[in-house]
């Protein structure tokens, strides 16, 4: 199989190998495979696959729909939500996203790295920026939005009871949401509000807080 530039660099430059030597792939639909690096140069190498080594191992079926905040921040979501287990990764413009644009392939360049960083088979899914109205006037109402609401900031919270199955998270960017945006979740009945906790979290933590609540009461960390 061939390698492109940066999967060569990544091996020879960085790792270190040397043709000949064993390293572990993975391409999220087949599980872990052992394979041989056969050639790395600058521009690209070859290996061979040899055997499947373990099972693929996929997601919940969980979206994450987060604002996209500074650089540096988006990139920790998307690393934080490869890791806590994320399907798939849709940022949103809302009415207060300080953020216009988004790098795809560095994103998608970080869920790659977080996926082999946590020994991970599958990589989630990144969708191109889209306003928040829009995704909402096309939702199908069988997947339910876990929305991260910080005027129920304090609020007692209890996930236990709803429904396992298809969910999406709903993050707000450093300036909230506004009081139309708020109005109209509110109405929607697939929509369900929920605090975490006592304290107002930066977008960042609150995506990987609301991960871990979803996981441990609706999601894999359930059957694990
Ligand atoms: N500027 C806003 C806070 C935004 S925090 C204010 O002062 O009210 C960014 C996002 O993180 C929020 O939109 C919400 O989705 C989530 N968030 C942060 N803390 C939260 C909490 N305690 N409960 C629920 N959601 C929270």
């Amino acid at each position: 199989m061939p390698l492109d530039a940066a999967q060569a660099h990544y091996l020879s430059g960085v790792m270190r190998l040397r043709a000949g030597e064993a390293i572990t792939v993975f391409n999220g639909r087949d599980g872990a495979w052992s394979a041989r690096l056969d050639e790395a140069g600058k521009r690209g190498g070859i290996i061979t696959a040899l055997e499947q080594t373990g099972p693929q191992r996929d997601p919940p079926d969980l979206w994450l729909l987060f604002a996209p905040i500074k650089k540096a921040r988006t990139d920790f979501i998307v690393e934080k939500a490869t890791e806590m287990g994320a399907a798939r990764i849709l940022p949103v413009q809302t009415d207060h996203t300080n953020s216009e644009r988004i790098r795809q392939d560095r994103l998608h360049a970080h869920a790659v790295e977080a996926a082999e960083q946590c020994g991970g088979t599958f990589v989630p899914e990144l969708t191109d920026l889209a306003p928040l109205s829009r995704l909402l006037d096309g939702w199908d109402s069988a997947r339910r939005i876990l929305w991260a609401d910080e005027a129920r900031v304090g609020a007692a919270q209890a996930l236990a009871g709803l429904p396992r199955g298809p969910w999406a998270i709903l993050i707000g960017p450093e300036g909230g949401f506004s009081a139309a945006e708020r109005k109209r979740l509110s109405s929607l009945p697939f929509v369900t509000p929920v605090s975490l906790g006592p304290r107002i979290l930066r977008a960042d933590t609150a995506a990987v807080a609301a991960l871990a609540l979803w996981q441990a009461a609706l999601g894999d960390w359930l059957d694990a």
